[in-house]
């Protein structure tokens, strides 16, 4: 019997470093040419702006001359291609226009949402990057899949189920435009063994199936859940929530409508991401403040920086998205070979108290981890908008349904506040009010409320 293959493509999956660093630099030279070649505004903005044409770029450090784009500038671009062309792919897209055949969007909660666009090749690669990571984690066609994500255009939406179908996996998209009941109603009639949805609404799901369909959770048949939107496997008492609340692996992912993605293992204490696109993908670290690079080493921390390569129809150079990670170049217990990052927050949510750099996301960790002491709800209450924290750091925190007494309270603050001074370096001022008492919004909540004095 043929011995079943542990990678979806083990020969580039499995590359020695060396050699993938090769490729990628090949791809990175031949991808920066084709950008020059074929994108007004690269060739001016990006190129000629700094002094640089494609044969200047002889090393790394070349490249990183390029100058920095952000998503602002994202939506610059498809604006002002509206103007000048009267469609908002004219700046930012490569390939012929007959050649683009999906467009795919982020679900821009703020302003104008950013388009990315895709050709039949693009297609492919992102489809092999949805197939990499299901593949490591155990699912082969047969799984059936329940895609509990709002549907639509945006990236968890029909580009993942078409990433999905392509492996060979049966897709259910539910959706969750139907509401709960809805999605239950469809587990028990479709019968799926994984579940892909945002860690909230696994929650919401584990405490609304014995009320709507007379079931638990973990009676539906799931052995698979991967949490999408939001960080899931990575805050402790969350991961534990959904493993037993559906019997469930629980894996974290990212990658939607382009060439970054990761995977987390199944390995605890939680290792990361795994970064499975180094071949269509270049990342790179910059410091917050500064924009300088940072060079890539086990434990450096910096705000992420990509450049998509082998890539026709938006291809993006360079794009500093906001996004604060952590690398890790050890290898990972699970035994699967690249780097990993760990998603730290936005770095324009960074806080700074009394000099230590702080992420809400990490506060939010240490919250999650006395669930349920905690309901793992908070806000960071600041005076002004941040980086810079004058004061004490203010944190409003839900305690859990059965914390009683004052002394109970008190005791929860203490072990809470300890807990961030030896994990953050911060001492804040911790205020418990009581569960679901702070707003939720569907979508993702800010985890930082300002109130101007
Ligand atoms: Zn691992």
């Amino acid at each position: 019997m043929k011995k079943e293959k542990k990678y979806w493509n083990e020969k580039i999956e499995t590359m020695a470093s060396e050699k993938m660093k090769a490729l990628q630099w090949k791809r990175l030279k031949e991808q920066l040419q084709y950008n020059y070649d074929n994108s007004v505004y690269y060739r001016e903005q990006k190129f000629h702006k700094v002094g640089l044409t494609p044969e200047k770029i002889q090393t790394f450090e070349d490249f990183q001359k390029i100058p920095l784009r952000t998503k602002d500038e994202h939506r610059w671009t498809q604006e002002e291609s509206l103007r000048r062309y009267g469609h908002p792919y004219g700046l930012i897209t490569c390939a012929p226009i007959e050649k683009i055949i999906r467009i795919n969007s982020t679900s821009g909660t703020t302003g104008q949402p950013t388009l990315y666009t895709l050709t039949q090749n693009d297609i492919n690669v992102l489809n092999e990057m949805h197939a990499r990571k299901y593949w490591r984690c155990g699912l082969r066609p047969g799984n059936i899949v329940l895609q509990a994500l709002s549907l639509s255009m945006f990236t968890g939406g029909l580009p993942l189920s078409d990433g999905l179908q392509a492996m060979g996996l049966c897709v259910v998209p539910v959706g969750i435009e139907g509401g709960t009941r809805r999605v239950l109603e469809f587990t028990l009639l479709t019968r799926p063994d994984v579940l892909i949805a945002t860690p909230s609404f696994g929650e919401y799901l584990i405490e609304q199936a014995p009320k709507l369909i007379d079931k638990e959770a973990n009676e539906l048949g799931i052995r698979w859940f991967f949490c999408a939107g939001e960080p899931g496997a990575g805050i402790p008492a969350l991961r534990k929530k959904i493993q037993e609340g559906f019997g469930a692996k629980v894996f974290d992912h990212t990658g939607g409508g382009h060439a970054f993605h990761g995977i987390s293992c199944d390995i605890e204490p939680y290792a990361g991401m795994h970064f499975v696109s180094p071949d269509h993908c270049i990342l790179e670290l910059i410091s917050p403040e500064t924009k300088d690079p940072i060079a890539i080493s086990n434990g450096a921390v910096g705000e992420m920086v990509f450049t998509f390569i082998s890539w026709q129809g938006g291809p993006l150079m360079r794009y500093a998205l906001g996004d604060l990670v952590q690398i890790f170049t050890e290898p990972c217990q699970c035994g699967w070979p690249e780097m990993r990052f760990k998603i730290l927050g936005r770095a324009d949510d960074m806080l700074i108290v009394k000099g230590v750099n702080i992420y809400p996301a990490a506060i939010k960790g240490v919250v999650g981890e006395f669930m349920p002491r905690t309901t793992g709800v908070l806000r960071i209450m600041l005076d002004s908008p941040g980086p810079l924290v004058k004061s004490l750091l203010r944190i409003r925190v839900e305690y859990g349904a059965e914390v009683m007494g004052d002394d109970e309270k008190q005791k929860l603050i203490r072990e809470m506040t300890q807990r961030m001074r030896d994990q953050l370096r911060v001492t804040p001022s911790i205020e418990l009010v009581p569960p679901h008492s702070l707003p939720r919004e569907s979508g993702k909540t800010s985890l930082i409320e300002i109130r101007e004095t």
